[in-house]
This record gives structure tokens, C-alpha cells and sequence, in this order.
């Protein structure tokens, strides 16, 4: 899809070609004021300066938004996977690619989910558990990077513990495997 005369320029980089710039159905001509890759490095520019309670905030809205509006963000992650199976694919790579923390926490409540440790209504989220912990490793007390996080159960699954806010904790992936790898030497029955 290349430009047409529609007049629209990116007023950030003189973008004209149309195809550059994201839906917006609240403005007139139901596209976004500035092309994606300009709206993106601004959103990107304002996500590095805001501050711990901007960004809780931030994600406090965007858990509510995604909880509220579970179906039309399903249908519109299937119709993008209809229009173009290929790019959806190229997509959800580059984001497990970005967020390796996110992929180790929906694997391991996959993994909860077919054990049936799941509690029925206990809200478990990354955010939930990294803001009462406040960022902090609960092994080694320093600070955890968002891409070196990993979720600890205090009482494994295995040994019977609940897949649980209560029974999670923040940790650095590197102190969860050394913690699970002390805990083999030391019953090696298991
Ligand atoms: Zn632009
Ligand atoms: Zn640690």
C-alpha cells in the first residue's frame, strides 16, 4: 500500500506515505496524528523517563484495560493472525524475544494450570507480585532487572504448594536455579 493524496504528513518527520501511520478512530481522518515509528519512539522516550509510580500506574491501567477487554483483544490477535499468519508469527517472536521474563511466567502458569494448582479466582500477575516484593530478589536482596526475573513458589508445586500470590516471590533467575539446584544436592531422591 503506498501513499495517496490524502494531504497526511507526519509532523515529527514529513512522513506521507499513509501506510506509516497507526489507526485512530477518535480523529477525523481515523489515523494517528504522527506515523508509528514516530508515535513509538515517543512512547518509548516517555516509558524511560517516567518514574516507578508512572509506570505503575501505567501497568495498573493496562492490566484493567486487557482484564475488561479480554474478547475484542482475542478477536483482534485472531484477525491479525488471519490477515497475515506470517507477519503475526514475525511479531509474537520479536515480542518473546523482548520479554523472556513474560514467557518464563505464562510457561509456568501453563504448567500450574495442567497441574491444577490454579486457585479459582486468585488473580496471579507479574506486576502483582513485583510491586509487593518491591523489585527485590527475596534470595540474594538486590534489585531485579526486568528481563533476569523469574517467579520462585516459596513451597514448590511439586511439594504440594498452591500456585499463589502468597506462595510467589520475586527472584533473579539465576538465584531461582541456584536455589533449585542446592535443594537436588540436598535430597537427591528426588
Ligand atoms: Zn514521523
Ligand atoms: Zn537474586
Amino acid at each position: 500500500m503506498s501513499s495517496t493524496p490524502s494531504g497526511k504528513v507526519c509532523p515529527t518527520c514529513g512522513e506521507k506515505d499513509i501506510s506509516k501511520f497507526g489507526k485512530n478512530n477518535a480523529r477525523a481522518d481515523r489515523l494517528m496524528l504522527k506515523c508509528k515509528k514516530c508515535t513509538n519512539a515517543e512512547g518509548q522516550k516517555r516509558r524511560e523517563e517516567e518514574t516507578l509510580e508512572q509506570r505503575e500506574e501505567r501497568l495498573a491501567y493496562h492490566a484493567t484495560y486487557n482484564a475488561s477487554h479480554r474478547e475484542q483483544l482475542n478477536a483482534a490477535a485472531k484477525r491479525r493472525y488471519q490477515n497475515d499468519p506470517e507477519r503475526a508469527k514475525a511479531e509474537v517472536s520479536a515480542w518473546q524475544a523482548s520479554h523472556p521474563e513474560l514467557v518464563r511466567f505464562y510457561t509456568s502458569q501453563r504448567r500450574a494450570r495442567e497441574k491444577g494448582t490454579l486457585q479459582p479466582g486468585e488473580q496471579v500477575s507479574m506486576r502483582l507480585i513485583y510491586q509487593r516484593d518491591h523489585g527485590l530478589c527475596y534470595i540474594c536482596g538486590k534489585p531485579v532487572d526486568r528481563r533476569e526475573t523469574s517467579i520462585d513458589h516459596v513451597v514448590a508445586l511439586e511439594s504440594g504448594g498452591q500456585n499463589t500470590v502468597e506462595n510467589m516471590r520475586l527472584a533473579h533467575q539465576k538465584c531461582n536455579k541456584e536455589k533449585r539446584t542446592k535443594a537436588l544436592v540436598a535430597s537427591p531422591e528426588v
